[in-house]
Parts: C-alpha cells; structure tokens; sequence
C-alpha cells in the first residue's frame, strides 16, 4: 500500500503550511469519486475500508471454479442518463455493450420484464395492440387513486390488481419483509410500464458492464498520487486526526445506534454451479412468495462478450432478510414509520461540521451506482468550494 503524503499545490491558502488531510471512510463508489476529485485539486486523502477488497457492495472477482466474474454481493448493472457520470466511469475503464433484460417466472410460466406489451399479452392470453392494451391496462387500473403513496397504491394505479399480484405483491413482500402498503410509492417507480415490446429493464440512454468488472474501475479511480487506501480498517479504530471525514458508512452505526438501529435489508446468496447454460439470461426473477428466493442471476451472461467463453457456469439463488447486527446491510428500509429516526439521526448529522455522510448507507437513501457518483461528485465540489472561502 502507498503510504506518501501528498502535497496539495492548490487551493493553495487551504494548506497554509500544514498538510491537510482528508479521512474517507468505505471505498465503494462514492468514497473513490470524491477521493478522485479531491486528489484532482490538489488535497490528499486516506481511503480506508473495513473489507478486504475495493468497490464495497460493487464488488467484483473470477470465481476460481468457472472462471466467470461474479458480482459477489448481487447483480450491478450500469446504467445512467448523466452525461458527467458516463464520462467519469469511461474515463477509468472499459464499458462494454449491455442491455439488462430480465425474465419472471410467476406460477411455472416465463414472462417478459419489465411489464411490457409482451408481458401483458402473454399474461391475459392475448394479442393486443399498444393501444389497445393500454385501455385494456387503464381498465383494470384503480383510476380512483389519484396520488399514489405507497407501494402498492402505486401498483394498483398503473397495473391494477392481476399484474400487480402476479409480478409485484409476492415479490415485495420477500424483498422488503413487509407489506408492500408500508413501503413508498418510489420503489415501484423505479420499474417503467411499456405499451410496446421493449423489454430493455431501463430507460436510461447509457448502460453497459465493465470489461474488467466493478473493482477494476474504482481501483483506476483511486489510483492518483494524492490518495492512500488501507484496507481491513474500521473507521473506529483509526487513531490520526483528519480536517474532514467523509462517511459512506452507515448512518445509524455512525452514533453507535444511539437513538436505536434503522431498517435495512441484508442478502443471501447460494451459489451453484453447473455445466453449460443454467438459464439463458442474467436474471429471472421468482415474484412467487411459494419460492423463497427472489432471484436467480447467472453471472456469465453479465458479460456477453465472453460468455460463450466458459463451459462452466455459477448462479446465485438471491435470498433477502431483515439485516441483523452483524449482517451487510443493503437496502435502506424506509419504511413510513422509520422517517421520524431517520430525522432525529439527520439532525445529529447536521451537527457534525467535520463530517459529510455520503452514499446509499450514509444517506439512508436507495440510490443506484450513477446517482452515488453524481452525488459524490456534487459533495465533492461543493465541499471545495466551502473550504477555498474558509481560508481566504
Ligand atoms: N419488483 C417486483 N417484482 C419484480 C421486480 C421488482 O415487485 O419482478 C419490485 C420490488 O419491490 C423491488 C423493486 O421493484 O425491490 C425494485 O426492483 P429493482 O429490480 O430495481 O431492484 P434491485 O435490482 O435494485 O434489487
């Protein structure tokens, strides 16, 4: 591990004969984007993570058995309508082709995602045309729901309740451990609705998968002579002080959980093995709350261009729980009753003025790998900028 100090040049009068140092904690994307920045303009930084390896929950290896690069914790496919973010992630490495297109199998039948027109006509055994299959939807749909909240106001609004129980309720409940009327009407608008057969999972102009995978990317992004990484270190046992921390940690274990413990979900996954082609796609997804996984993903086709490559295959079944205290934490719950912790914990936060919380877990906010980096990136600058008016 690179153990210099770097000499900031610029902002110049932010030094003022001492080295500033800046302390970020968690090397996943968003801790690596404003290491990158900062380092760019000349301010040092110490990288440390409590894992042993880069990217955080991004995370990428070979599986020494198949040889296939596995998503270690779960499937991370790029995609953005940010023009800055597709630069920077193409700026630290190679993106190759990618169109995520995912499979449901509800009650033995494989249907198309997201729901499309294919979806539908294969649902209701039918052969509509767009425009028809929108009434058709429109029909079904609770039109009487005029501001949707919540998950499943969400649903029945835009699907009505056939698709919504097929392809959402059983799905929700597994993922989220509750009934999908706790949860927030954003989740299900992460999803389009297609009256054409489009079945590309996202709408986003930009999608791809990294050639050399995830932790090749943020080891490019941190590898600049302003930013030392340590990896294996918890923030909690480094003993140096630091002008500013940056935390993507988190939230709640940040104030040791003092005003009790935020909801997250954790992940299970059971690899298998097999000969061949185990499926046929990267993901099909098991919406069926008779089967207790909630996907199946199949690393090898994340990357197509080398797929045929392997005579072996890994697949993870995907199993979701609620996060216990040792657990990995994945999703922030959000559910309805937790916003008041949630605010009593922000405003601790806000007290905090040598610490910026970042990222999905800092921020206690469901964000996709573009929106952390996006998000990264606007920390970084206006954190800057705070600092170059500080002292002058
Ligand atoms: N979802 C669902 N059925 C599906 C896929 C998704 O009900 O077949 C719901 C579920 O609540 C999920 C959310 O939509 O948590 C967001 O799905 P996405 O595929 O974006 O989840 P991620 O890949 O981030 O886990």
């Amino acid at each position: 591990m690179r153990t210099h100090l770097f000499f900031a040049t610029a902002p110049s009068r932010l030094i003022q004969g001492s080295i500033m140092r800046i302390c970020i904690v968690g090397a996943g994307f968003s801790g690596a984007t404003i290491a990158r920045y900062l380092a760019e303009n000349g301010i040092a930084s110490l990288v440390i993570d409590e894992r042993n390896h880069l990217a955080g929950n991004c995370h990428t290896e070979r599986d020494p058995e198949t040889g296939v690069m596995v998503h270690k914790y779960g499937p991370h496919i790029f995609h953005t309508g940010i023009e800055r973010v597709w630069e920077f992630i193409n700026r630290h490495g190679v993106m190759m082709p990618y169109v995520n297109r995912v499979k449901a199998n509800v009650a033995n039948k494989v249907y198309s995602l997201p729901v499309n027109l294919h979806t539908i006509n294969q649902f209701f055994g039918k052969a509509l045309s767009p425009k028809e299959a929108r009434a058709f939807v429109e029909s079904k749909a609770r039109m009487d729901i005029v501001d949707p909240q919540t998950f499943e106001d969400q649903a029945l609004r835009f699907v009505g309740n056939d698709l919504y129980e097929a392809f959402f309720k059983g799905y929700t409940r597994k993922q989220w451990g509750c009934e999908p009327s706790e949860l927030p009407a954003s989740i299900l608008k992460r999803l389009p609705l297609r009256f054409n057969y489009d079945d590309n999972y996202f709408n986003h102009p930009y999608q791809g998968m990294p050639r050399d995978g995830y932790t090749a990317i943020i080891a490019d992004i941190l590898n600049h002579p302003g930013i030392d990484v340590r990896l294996g270190v918890r923030h909690e046992d480094l003993a140096e002080d630091f002008a500013h921390t940056f935390y993507s940690g988190p939230l709640d274990r940040y104030f040791n959980y003092d005003l009790g413990r935020l909801g997250y979900r954790t992940l299970d996954f059971v690899p298998e093995r097999a000969e061949g082609d185990y499926q046929g796609a990267a993901v099909i997804n098991y919406p069926d709350e008779s089967v207790p996984f909630t996907r199946i993903s199949e690393h090898k086709h994340f990357a197509p261009w080398e797929a045929a490559s392997f005579e072996k295959t890994i697949v993870f079944r995907e199993y979701s729980r609620l996060c216990g205290p040792d657990d990995i934490p994945y999703y922030p719950i959000r559910m309805v009753a937790e916003t008041k912790l949630l605010e009593q914990y922000e405003a601790r936060a806000a007290q905090e003025p040598n610490i910026t919380f970042i990222g999905r877990l800092g921020t206690y906010q469901y964000l996709d790998m573009d929106v952390t980096i996006d998000q990264a990136m606007d920390v970084a600058e206006a954190w800057l900028a705070k600092a170059k008016v500080a002292s002058l």
